[in-house]
C-alpha cells in the first residue's frame, strides 16, 4: 500500500478578497496532531498507526506566483519518486493548478473530483489570469482534466456557467442535492476541496463563506463512494482569522484523515506517462 505525503501551502498571494488562507496549512496541522482528537478515519483504519502518513511541513513559497508554481511541481515529483501520494494543504485554491498539472505529467489528463461553493472557472479574476478564482479555467485550457465534476457549487454567473459549457464540466448543482447525484469516476483521479463547500455553519473559517452548502456527512458520503486510485488531492482555503473554535481547522483534520484511508482503500495508480 502507498504512503501519502502531507505538505503544506502557506501562500495566499492569489486571493482575490481577502488574504489570510497562508495561515490554513499550520492551523489545520495543529489540529489534526492536538490530542483533542485520535486519528481514527470513518473507513476503519487509523491513521498512522494502520496507513503511513509522513508530514514534510510547509514548502517554502514566495510572493511569485511562477516561482511557486514550480516549486509545488518539484515537491509533487520528489513525493512520487519515493512511491508516495501528495496531500496537500493550502492556501488559496491558485494552488490546485500546479498540482494538477504535476499529476498529469505523470499520469496524463486526470479525473477531478472538485468540491467548492464557487466554480472557479473565470477566464481572468481583477486582471489576474492565476487568481484563486481561475485555477479550473487554466487546467481546463492546459487539457489536464479527463473530466471535471464540481459538487457544492452555488455561486453560478453567466461568464462562469459559459465557461462550464465550454470545457464540458459537470456541474452538480447545490439546489436539491443528494450525493448519489455525483458520479463515481474512474481513476486517475484528483480530489480537490475547497473548505467553502461546506456550509459556512460547518466551515465559516474561509474568505469567501456561502450560505447553503454542503453538510460533513454529505461531502463524506460523496467522498466514500469513490473507488478509482487516487492519485493526489488538497484540502484549501481555510482562513483561520475567520474560523469559530477553529472548527474549519478541525473539520480540515478530519477530511485529511478520511482522504488518507481513502487513497488507501482505493490503491495505487498505474503510470501511463
Ligand atoms: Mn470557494
Ligand atoms: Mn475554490
Amino acid at each position: 500500500m502507498p504512503a501519502i505525503r502531507l505538505f503544506g501551502l502557506p501562500t495566499d498571494i492569489n486571493s482575490s478578497f481577502e488574504r489570510g488562507a497562508a495561515a490554513g496549512p499550520a492551523a489545520i496541522r495543529a489540529a489534526l496532531w492536538s490530542d483533542r482528537g485520535n486519528m481514527a478515519s470513518e473507513l476503519g483504519p487509523e491513521i498512522g498507526v494502520d496507513i503511513m502518513l509522513n508530514d514534510d511541513g510547509d514548502l517554502p513559497l514566495t510572493e511569485d506566483s511562477a516561482l511557486d508554481d514550480a516549486a509545488i511541481r518539484r515537491h509533487v515529483a520528489y513525493v512520487r519518486e519515493d512511491g508516495e501520494i501528495p496531500l496537500a494543504l493550502g492556501g488559496d485554491h491558485a494552488v490546485t493548478f500546479p498540482l494538477v498539472e504535476a499529476a498529469a505529467t505523470c499520469f496524463g489528463p486526470v479525473n477531478i473530483l472538485h468540491i467548492d461553493a464557487h466554480p472557479d472557472l473565470y477566464a481572468d479574476f481583477a486582471s489576474n489570469p492565476r487568481s484563486h478564482a481561475s485555477p479550473f479555467a487554466r487546467i481546463c485550457e492546459a487539457g489536464h482534466a479527463k473530466r471535471l465534476v464540481q459538487v457544492g457549487i452555488r455561486t453560478m454567473n453567466r461568464h462562469c456557467r459559459e465557461q462550464a459549457a465550454r470545457f464540458g464540466v459537470e456541474v452538480i448543482p447545490m439546489a436539491d442535492f443528494t450525493p448519489d447525484r455525483v458520479p463515481v469516476l474512474e481513476g486517475p483521479l484528483y480530489i480537490s476541496i475547497d473548505l467553502d463547500g461546506i456550509d459556512p455553519s460547518a466551515a465559516p473559517g474561509v474568505a469567501h463563506p456561502e450560505p447553503g452548502g454542503l453538510t460533513v456527512r454529505e461531502l463524506l458520503a460523496v467522498l466514500h463512494k469513490q473507488t478509482a486510485p487516487i492519485v493526489g488531492a488538497d484540502i484549501v482555503e481555510h482562513h483561520p482569522g475567520r474560523d469559530v473554535g477553529d472548527v474549519t481547522a478541525i473539520l480540515g483534520a478530519k477530511l485529511i484523515r478520511e482522504l488518507v484511508a481513502l487513497i488507501d482503500r482505493n490503491g495505487p495508480a498505474k503510470t501511463t506517462l
